[in-house]
């Protein structure tokens, strides 16, 4: 029969493993916005998103609220890493009857405690901030903002439940005169304990308390936690997991004699995992087992055995002593005396048997609940290993050894993907409660610097509104003849007089310069659609950066290479040149370079006109059949590969290394080019607005130290705000600054980030990826090198959203005032345009093309702007370009 009863009370491995899959089931059921309300494990949300990193600082005060005492400390946190806070605390002993009189007069006790202690330890009257320990479940909405959802452990005070207990502390200590104090943070026993732990060693993510109770936090992911507004980041859950098996999903593990002690207990049919796991219940449990024994004779024959009827008769300390390995057998003898029994030898070592079997089990399924846990973190941070510091307390964990080495190893069998160190908890939860008021203060100022730092980097509407108009005006001057020279944006006219119509046809050939990629192609432009085959080459930086000859010499190259792969050795194809620099154009086949941009800078190349480069290299390599027809933007290419499909594309944008624009524009208005009828698409050069100073009002420290180490400096200042080839090297200088402020990375010199384009731009988009974990981002920090924090991933994410923000909204203005004027050219109350738009940042980044075009709606309302992406604009729009041309000259 003892064997039997044993055997009852021994779970095994696969019903562990069971029970843990109940409880994620149960976790995630807590989690979830839709069944949160008839979740058991309700999973509440902290509103703490952080550990301790060991750099909080300053006095704290924190009470904490206990069964039958108040307890308030005064934490002095040095800034040391934690190594020594200094403590001083107080107990004061609760009125029996408070905990069940009124709320007011809960708080109001709580609040003189404060009192008394301060005058005690003669506290300056600076203002010192508070953090309240309150160990029941609240329904958080702020790290100081909680509500009460109902009392337990015997505490009824009335008016408190749905009431927020902050606010009631705060106007509690307000009445005892104590202004300076601020209640800045409201946090269960569990939190207190896992920052407690985190304090020493590594972080601790995980808390579990099993004492006269059980309940357990962790750290999980913020964007699961559907309760909670935040969604990024991390944040603390209170699992309040003592409810689980409410609903009887334990009801298969559940023996006679838990029934006994559910059904006597004060709560019946609540708490079961609790009733199973808490101290409060072990001794009883223990009780009814030995009394089903006797009634079948096994135990303590010849004995009166009426008094193990009366509750509570057995304590779990005693519990505790008896299943001590050396002292246990003397322990369970005077025990059971002590209860008027006379046990026999064998009687005690069977009650030891049982007492172990019921400790173990509570171990057992402990572990099942923290295996649960750790495999969710597991899970949800994408780890194929987790490792883990978990903060363990309770009187349970601490008076008996075997309960953690049970625990430990359990847990390791049920989730063998984690490694969980266990951390026993020395102190309680004062000082961890004084770290998360610290950590919140801390979170709170380092905000503030923060935004300080980005501020100027935010452009309001006013901000835009003048961009746009400095844009107009400036546009205005490139188009004016005598203006011309002075302007920034040098609006310089293509000899591009339509978009296509649809009947140009035949085989082209078209290169593309003037990018990251320089490109050969072949378009063959049919009834039926444009066919392309392309080939990528490399232009090493000493050939950009070398002599004119030596980088004409290597695309001629590129080209005979293409064409003897293409079979194409013995065609003379019309070629359409995309050539994506700012040039002078003197006619559809001339155009003089005017300079250099986007990192190349080959020498005796600018004044001379590239189709006579191309044409001598060619003769150089003796290269006889090449027919170089057009000269072309790559904005124009865009435009034009987009009006292929769309008649209303007017304007070619690219956002990619660089930046620029095109538009068609009323030839009356071109004031470089005779000729009053119709239209020219005009290449805007729009990369150069602003260097004649017309922006220096927005430019930030940020943008000019990454102006000064371009080989272009001040020139291109619009394009170098905007573009891939600069949005990177903008945030790592600004990452740079933050960590001098001390507000990145702790302040930890960042050797690999003082590289020059070391943060790319294509990160930016993978950072600001929406559901992209923010282990992402500690993936690229870390492969510069960087060990970030979860807050220190967040700060690079805003600092990205808020580089790439800037970006696009000024692109927006740039845009508005191109679309406005076209609106007003042709005296349009509205004007319906499409944008045809190439570039990899335009197309890659997960929100500038949101941004864009929302911000041009609001700054161009009189304008319908559609946007189109390109595929391929430079090469086709090259051939379509050629192709009109050709036409045109045929009689
Ligand atoms: P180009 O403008 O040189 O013709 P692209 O349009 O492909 O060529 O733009 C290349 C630039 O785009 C790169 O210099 C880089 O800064 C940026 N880039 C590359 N990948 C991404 C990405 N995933 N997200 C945002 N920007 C990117
Ligand atoms: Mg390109």
């Amino acid at each position: 029969q003892v064997q039997r009863a044993l055997l009852a009370l021994t779970i095994p491995l696969e019903t562990l493993q069971a029970v843990k899959g109940r409880m994620l089931q149960a976790m995630c059921k807590g989690l979830s916005r839709q069944t949160h309300a008839q979740a058991n494990v309700r999973m509440l949300p902290t509103y703490i998103c952080s550990t301790p990193d060991g750099t909080e600082k300053g006095d704290i005060l924190v009470v904490e609220l206990c069964q039958r005492h108040v307890r308030t400390l005064r934490v002095t946190l040095l800034g040391d890493g934690n190594q020594s806070p200094q403590v001083t605390y107080k107990i004061f002993d609760m009125p029996g009857d408070i905990i069940q009189g009124k709320g007011e007069a809960l708080f109001d006790f709580i609040a003189q405690c404060v009192r008394q202690f301060l005058a005690g330890i003669s506290s300056p009257q600076h203002r010192l901030p508070l953090g309240f320990v309150f160990p029941f479940s609240c329904r958080q909405t702020q790290l100081d903002k909680a509500e009460l959802i109902s009392w337990s452990k015997s505490f009824s005070c009335s008016d408190v439940e749905g009431k927020d207990v902050v606010q009631l502390l705060q106007s509690a200590i307000n009445k005892q005169e104590l202004h300076h104090v601020d209640v800045v943070a409201l946090m269960n026993d569990t939190v207190g304990t896992m920052m407690t732990c985190s304090m020493r060693g590594g972080p601790c993510e995980v808390a579990l308390i099993v004492g006269t109770g059980t309940n357990s936090c962790f750290m999980a992911e913020a964007q699961q936690v559907e309760m909670a507004e935040e969604i990024s980041g991390q944040m603390c859950v209170n699992t309040e997991w003592g409810c689980f098996g409410d609903d009887g999903t334990l009801s298969d593990i559940l023996t006679p004699y838990d029934q006994h002690v559910d059904q006597e207990s004060s709560n019946p049919g609540e708490k079961r995992f609790e009733k199973l796991v808490g101290s409060l219940y072990l001794g009883e449990i223990v009780r009814h087992v030995l009394t089903a024994l006797v009634s079948e004779k096994v135990l303590f024959t010849g004995s009166s055995v009426a008094i193990l009827r009366t509750k509570d008769v057995l304590k779990t300390q005693q519990v505790l002593e008896i299943i001590d390995n050396e002292e246990g057998m003397a322990k369970a003898r005077r025990a059971l005396e002590a209860l008027g029994l006379q046990p026999s030898e064998q009687d005690c070592c069977r009650v030891q048997q049982i007492c172990r079997a019921v400790v173990s089990r509570a171990a057992a399924l402990c572990a099942a609940g923290l295996a649960a846990i750790l495999s969710h973190m597991c899970q949800s941070r994408e780890l194929e290993r987790l490792v883990v510091n978990v903060g363990v307390d309770g009187e349970l964990y601490r008076g008996y050894s075997r309960f953690g080495e049970i625990l430990q190893s359990v847990t390791g069998l049920l989730a063998p993907e984690c490694m969980a160190t266990l951390l026993p908890s020395v102190d309680g939860t004062g000082q961890g409660a004084a770290v998360v008021t610290a950590v919140a203060l801390r979170l709170a100022a380092q905000r503030r610097e923060v935004d300080q730092l980005l501020d100027p980097l935010r452009l309001s509407r006013a901000d835009l509104e003048r961009v746009q108009a400095l844009m107009r005006r400036e546009m205005e001057l490139g188009l004016g003849l005598e203006s011309h020279a002075n302007a920034s944006v040098r609006m310089l006219p293509t000899y591009v007089c339509g978009t296509p119509d649809g009947t140009e046809r035949g085989e082209f050939l078209a290169l593309d310069l003037g990018g990251t990629n320089f490109r050969v192609l072949v378009v063959r432009v049919a009834q039926d659609g444009i066919r392309m085959a392309s080939e990528i080459y490399v232009i090493p930086t000493t050939v950009m950066q070398g002599t004119g000859e030596a980088l004409f010499n290597h695309i001629i190259e590129c080209i005979m290479d293409f064409q003897l792969k293409q079979d194409l050795m013995e065609q003379v194809l019309p070629l359409g040149f995309t050539f994506s620099f700012p040039c002078q154009q003197l006619g559809l086949d001339k155009a003089v370079l005017l300079s250099w941009t986007k990192g190349f800078s080959a020498s005796g190349c600018v004044g001379q006109d590239v189709v006579q480069l191309l044409r001598e290299a060619a003769q150089r390599k003796q290269h006889l059949g090449l027919k170089v027809v057009a000269v072309v933007n790559d904005t124009v290419g865009t435009m034009m590969s987009c009006g292929y499909d769309d008649p209303k594309c007017e304007i070619g944008l690219i956002v990619g290394t660089g930046t620029n624009a095109c538009y068609m524009e009323e030839m009356q208005n071109v004031g470089t080019v005779e000729g009053e009828q119709g239209r020219m698409c005009i290449n805007m050069e729009w990369g150069a607005f602003g260097d004649n100073g017309c922006l220096d009002d927005f430019f930030t420290d940020f943008d000019r130290l990454v102006d000064e180490k371009t080989i272009n400096a001040g020139k291109q200042r619009f394009e170098k705000l905007i573009s891939g080839m600069y949005l990177g090297e903008i945030v790592r200088h600004i990452l740079l600054a933050l960590v001098e402020k001390q507000l990145l990375f702790r302040g930890k010199p960042c050797p690999k980030l003082q590289t020059r384009d070391i943060f790319q731009t294509k990160f930016l988009s993978t950072i600001e990826t929406d559901g992209l974990a923010l282990r992402q981002v500690r993936a690229i920090l870390q492969d510069l090198e960087l060990q970030a924090s979860f807050e220190d991933s967040l700060l690079v994410q805003k600092v990205c959203q808020t580089v790439s923000l800037r970006a696009a909204q000024l692109c927006a203005a740039g845009l508005a005032a191109v679309v406005e004027k076209m609106r007003e050219n042709r005296g349009l109350a509205q004007l319906a345009v499409t944008v045809g738009v190439d570039g990899t940042l335009y197309k890659m980044h997960p929100r500038f093309s949101q941004h864009l075009q929302q911000m041009l709606r609001d700054l161009a309302p009189n304008c319908t702007v559609t946007f189109l992406q390109s595929e391929d604009g430079s090469g086709k729009g090259a051939a379509l370009v050629a192709a009109v041309a050709c036409r045109r000259a045929e009689p």
